[in-house]
């Protein structure tokens, strides 16, 4: 008899304290949260959606970030909302870590969440081929707010764009940096406009195969990703990389700044004085086209490993 009343004094303790927890914790988050309508509540808080094509966002295409209607978390760039003509806005990406993937009570789709405060954003779909990402995540305008750019703080990102032969192999290697978020394989340094591959494999638009890389200058910079890039490919082959012959597959940094001009130049020097024989050209970008989707992604998509392109440490 003792056992048994001390047991369920124990579990009426327990009880309590994760009652009382339970509700300190709500009532500190809710004097956070921003007062919400009884439609932003149907949404945010009862996972509902809103008609397709009603939300103020669906054609918004100002620069800035998006936010939580409900904590005010940012979590979703603009340059990462795309039109997908689905009625909603669509994001091929989520600022890190701002939102949360949770499978959705019908057993088939992926609901996205808040990660801050858990509110109802929508639901990400994978692998629809809208964006060289693959990834739409398709969100209640009602449960954003909008920052625009020159009210947030600034969002710092830089460009670099790299020629190494076959791009798919120099994307490969890049998107492995840390600090990249992005790469996109394309063409550039032609005279026409909107060059398919067709054209740029003729040579007759003068067009070679290109990366352009966008990165966060506070966990990498554009040394590294020049030094990375001189050691993925052979600088030292003329018009050419591995088996892909031709001017389109030459080695060639487009600089986008006079900083970056010189500090690939500086890394020529470096490689020269060590007896390499650099082919390497040095040119201002102009137009970067990104090629068509297929050719974006390529080796993850196909699960195989670069046949022309490896690690070599040169530096
Ligand atoms: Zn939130």
């Amino acid at each position: 008899m003792k056992t048994i009343n001390i047991t369920k004094v124990l579990i009426f303790m327990s009880a309590m304290t994760l009652y009382q927890t339970g509700c300190t914790q709500k009532a500190d988050h809710k004097m956070e949260y921003n007062k919400l309508t009884s439609f932003e509540e149907y949404v945010i808080l009862n996972k509902g959606t809103e008609r397709p094509y009603s939300g103020e966002f669906v054609n918004h295409k100002a620069d800035g970030t998006y936010t939580c209607k409900r904590c005010d978390a940012p979590l979703y760039k603009s340059n990462d909302k795309f039109d997908s003509n689905c009625g909603w806005p669509s994001f091929d990406d989520e600022i890190d870590g701002a939102v949360k993937r949770v499978p959705d009570a019908d057993g088939r789709r992926t609901e996205i969440v808040c990660a801050n405060c858990g509110g109802h954003l929508g639901h990400v779909f994978e692998g629809e081929g809208f964006t060289p990402k693959s990834t739409r995540h398709c969100v209640n305008s009602v449960s954003l707010n909008f920052v625009p750019q020159d009210k947030t703080a600034k969002t710092e990102t830089a460009k670099a764009i790299f020629a190494g032969g076959c791009f798919w192999g120099v994307e490969y290697f890049m998107e492995k940096q840390p600090g990249v978020k992005s790469v996109v394989s394309g063409y550039t340094g032609g005279k026409t406009k909107d060059p398919t591959y067709e054209e740029v494999c003729s040579g007759t638009s003068g067009h070679i195969e290109a990366v352009e890389i966008e990165y966060d200058p506070a966990k990498t910079t554009y040394e590294e990703l020049a030094k990375l890039f001189f050691e993925i490919h052979d600088p030292t082959q003329v018009n050419r990389q591995g088996p892909d012959i031709g001017e389109q597959y030459r080695s060639e940094v487009f600089y986008l700044n006079e900083e970056q001009k010189a500090i690939a130049e500086k890394l020529i020097a470096q490689l020269e004085s060590k007896g390499y024989k650099i082919a390497t050209k040095v040119t201002e970008a102009t137009t970067f086209y990104p090629a068509e989707n297929y050719h974006q992604d390529y080796y993850e998509r196909k699960g195989s490993l670069p046949y022309c392109h490896g690690y070599t440490k040169r530096f």
